[in-house]
């Protein structure tokens, strides 16, 4: 066989896929593996989401569709856009895409040439650095306090000459850390004085205890920079629905337009119809979803911090992160082995020396895995 692309080799797994991966495998050995490693809601799609789209597969709704999603949810995510996040945008400045990653993904591919480079503020999702990587950039990385997880005056020193874009990402994925208005106020100041475009991925939004999610392109001067990227995954349990958006200036989102016609079309029409119904019904299954995150919250961060570990914030998403002592992938390897408690190490979003555990779990589960965590 001749080489294969270099570029795809030189980009590392999903370690948040691979560690969940490898536990399914270990409990269809007969294992009894608690999953912590995944950040997936554990409840089903609300019942009034799912009827949206099987009505739409009866009607026939079976059909390609306009590019960057139907008009229907275009124009429903570019009200809520205005109406929940003040953030000033029309319905061709949004793109329906599969899942807030393929928005990642387009968003990186519509912006960057290869001679720039995508600022990340570490501790920072997995896919962030390979989505640059597939578009062909360079990534530069920046280390956020591991006290507060906020922004402070040592962002700019981070800015080069090549950066082109940051990341940012409130609620974090894994921190659970909540950016405050200073944090948000200084990420805009250096975009406006760079010229940087933002990546915005608010996915956790709804995800927030006791704080308030603030939209980047909100600030201003930063709509007309910014890529808001979310999703239904979160929100509405709709993991597998595979339906994110992003919002962004014409001429961006004109380009993912080109990137989604030549790859994936478009996301699956009926399921584009369950997204229209989840932003336009009810939003009280958001809330009582929210409600037991944050009681499985209050429960696991002091349990953890009992058996004497620190953890980042935990003031949204639905991540404790968590620090330990040594290595962490070997104290990873360790609990998984010796305890049957899978979680994704630290090293794979940037932090060596962090465990993070998803309790997007149920309490049941929760209680079990601390008894396991105390006993190795
Ligand atoms: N951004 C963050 C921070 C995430 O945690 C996830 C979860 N996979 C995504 C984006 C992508 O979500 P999805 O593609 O399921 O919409
Ligand atoms: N966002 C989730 C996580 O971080 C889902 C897995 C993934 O897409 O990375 O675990």
């Amino acid at each position: 066989m001749k080489s294969l692309s270099e570029k795809i080799a030189g980009i590392a797994p999903s370690a948040t896929i691979e560690i969940s991966n490898a536990a399914k495998r270990m409990a269809a050995d007969g294992i009894d593996v608690i999953s912590l490693s995944i950040g997936e809601p554990d409840f089903d799609t609300p019942a009034h989401i799912k009827e949206a789209c099987i009505e739409a597969l009866r009607r026939g709704e079976t059909h390609y569709a306009p590019s960057a999603g139907i008009p229907a949810l275009t124009n429903a995510i570019a009200e809520k856009l205005v109406r929940e996040n003040g953030v000033p945008v029309k319905p061709d400045e949004v793109i329906v895409t599969c899942g807030a990653k393929d928005a990642i993904y387009e968003a990186m591919e519509a912006v960057l040439n290869p001679t720039d480079e995508v600022l990340v503020l570490d501790p920072s999702w997995v896919s962030y650095e390979p989505c640059a990587r597939l578009a062909g950039a360079g990534v530069r990385h920046h280390a956020l306090s591991t006290e507060t997880f906020q922004v402070d005056d040592t962002l700019l020193d981070a800015v080069g000459p090549r950066t082109k874009m940051i990341v940012v990402n409130s609620p974090s994925n894994p921190s659970g850390a909540v950016l405050n208005g200073d944090s948000l106020r200084m990420i805009a100041d250096i975009c406006r004085d760079h010229d940087l475009f933002a990546l915005s991925d608010e996915i956790y939004e709804k995800l927030v205890y006791g704080k308030e999610h603030v939209s980047l392109a909100s600030l201003p001067g930063m709509a007309e920079r910014t890529i808001t990227v979310n999703g239904f995954s979160k929100a509405y349990a709709m993991t597998g629905w595979r339906i994110g958006y992003a919002a962004a200036p014409r001429p961006i989102v004109r380009q993912m337009e080109k990137v989604q016609q030549h790859t994936i079309s478009h996301p699956t029409t009926f399921a584009m119809f369950g997204a229209v119904a989840a932003i336009e019904g009810p939003q009280d299954c958001v809330e009582s979803m929210r409600r037991e995150f944050e009681r499985r919250r209050d429960y696991l961060i002091p349990a953890l911090r009992d058996l004497g570990y620190a953890t980042a914030p935990a003031d949204g998403a639905f991540y404790a992160y968590v620090k330990v002592e040594g290595d962490d992938m070997a104290v990873a390897r360790s609990w998984l082995h010796d305890a049957h408690v899978a979680v994704t190490p630290g090293t794979a979003f940037g932090t060596p020396g962090w465990l993070r555990l998803s309790y997007a779990t149920s309490m049941e589960s929760l209680k079990e895995v601390v008894g396991r965590i105390a006993r190795v």
